[in-house]
């Protein structure tokens, strides 16, 4: 009832949810960070990344490119290593031991996806458990799953840096994780069970998906599915964390994907394509309590905790050596 009188600004208050500002919770990871890295500076300490890129997947070049910026902005060594589609895993391997071996490189990226004939599991199991900054290798998987400590996926990690930064409650909480992917899913799962939330993982064969997400306060979607969760997914006053990053590029998908399509559109004829997430932009606003956006949500903390893997990793691997 009172929506229906108020003015257009009051009800933007009433029926708006909290934005869980990415952008903004980077900068305070960063600050601290830097903090940490000038304090190795002193101990003649410069952490360095290595980034291992095959191929020439135009995604991995921009990514690759944001991670190289920042580790210059923050001070720290990094290196990016190109090398060609048609690498062999055995090469691939070579570059890796390589790296493993160097003291200076602290933290080793291998830039997936992988081309084709390249044996991706083999690589990752072959970069040191110290160095491994994404957190994929075996050691550090099972660490997380039993709760010890190690290097942890980035996008997970900041995840839940951005629960845990915005005080939205974790114990005890219903979380739901769509998506069950090495990368993000599993990964958030665990972590958020560490949190003593309350965790169901669904997926492609997930029955009657609204009804397992709407259970959730703490809804996941880690898809890949541009827009496909809405309103009927979202439990009023959910906090929903989109990781999706799909790029629509046709003014049918816009209109289909938003009820009010000019702004998009706008985009869309401006760029060649409009960045959506895996959640309904304008339904998330209307229904959930606190949300993610996309762009500006999860993606900057993904590459501010691979910052911050980087700086732990020099910290363990060369507090030994550098007391020597
Ligand atoms: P994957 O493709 O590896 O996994 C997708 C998961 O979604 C699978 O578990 C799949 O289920 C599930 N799924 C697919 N379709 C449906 C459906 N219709 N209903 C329910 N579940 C479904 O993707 P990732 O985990 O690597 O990435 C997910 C998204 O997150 C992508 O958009 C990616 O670009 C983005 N991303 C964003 C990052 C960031 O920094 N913001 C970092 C990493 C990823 P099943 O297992 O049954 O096939």
């Amino acid at each position: 009832m009172l929506n229906c009188q108020a003015p257009e600004a009051i009800k933007e208050l009433i029926l708006s949810a909290r934005v869980l500002d990415g952008n903004k919770i980077r900068d305070e990871i960063k600050l601290e960070l830097a903090a940490q890295i000038e304090e190795l500076r002193r101990a003649g300490i410069t952490p360095g990344l290595a980034a291992v890129l095959t191929g020439d997947n135009p995604a991995s070049h921009i990514y690759v490119r944001n991670k190289v910026k920042m580790c210059a902005a923050l001070g720290l060594h990094s290196e990016k290593i190109e090398l060609p589609s048609e690498t062999t895993t055995e090469q691939l391997l070579k570059v890796v031991e390589d790296l493993n071996r160097r003291d200076e490189i602290d933290g080793i990226l291998v830039q997936l996806p992988l081309p084709p004939q390249v044996d991706a599991k083999r690589v990752l199991m072959a970069v040191d458990p110290a160095k491994d900054v994404d957190g994929f290798h075996p050691v550090n998987i099972g660490n997380l799953v039993s709760g010890r400590p190690g290097l942890v996926p980035c996008t997970p990690a900041g995840i839940i840096e951005i629960l845990k930064r915005s005080e939205v409650p974790m114990k005890g909480a219903r979380a739901t994780v769509i998506g069950r992917s090495d990368i993000v899913g599993k990964p958030v799962a665990m972590l958020l069970l560490h949190q003593h939330a309350t965790v169901t993982i669904a997926h492609s064969r997930t029955r009657d998906l609204p009804a397992v997400a709407r259970e959730a306060d703490i809804l996941v979607a880690a898809i890949g599915k541009a827009a496909l969760v809405t309103r009927d997914f979202i439990k009023p006053g959910a906090t929903v964390i989109d990781v999706g990053i799909n790029r629509v590029t046709t003014a049918e998908e816009v209109r289909q994907i938003f009820r009010d399509p000019a702004a998009p559109l706008a985009e869309l004829a401006a760029k060649g394509s409009v960045l959506v997430g895996d959640v309904q932009p304008e339904d998330v606003k209307e229904i959930a309590g606190a949300y993610t956006p996309v762009p500006g949500g999860v993606g900057p903390l993904t590459i501010a905790m691979l910052m911050a893997n980087t700086v732990r990793a020099a910290r363990e691997r060369r507090a030994v050596t550098s007391d020597k």
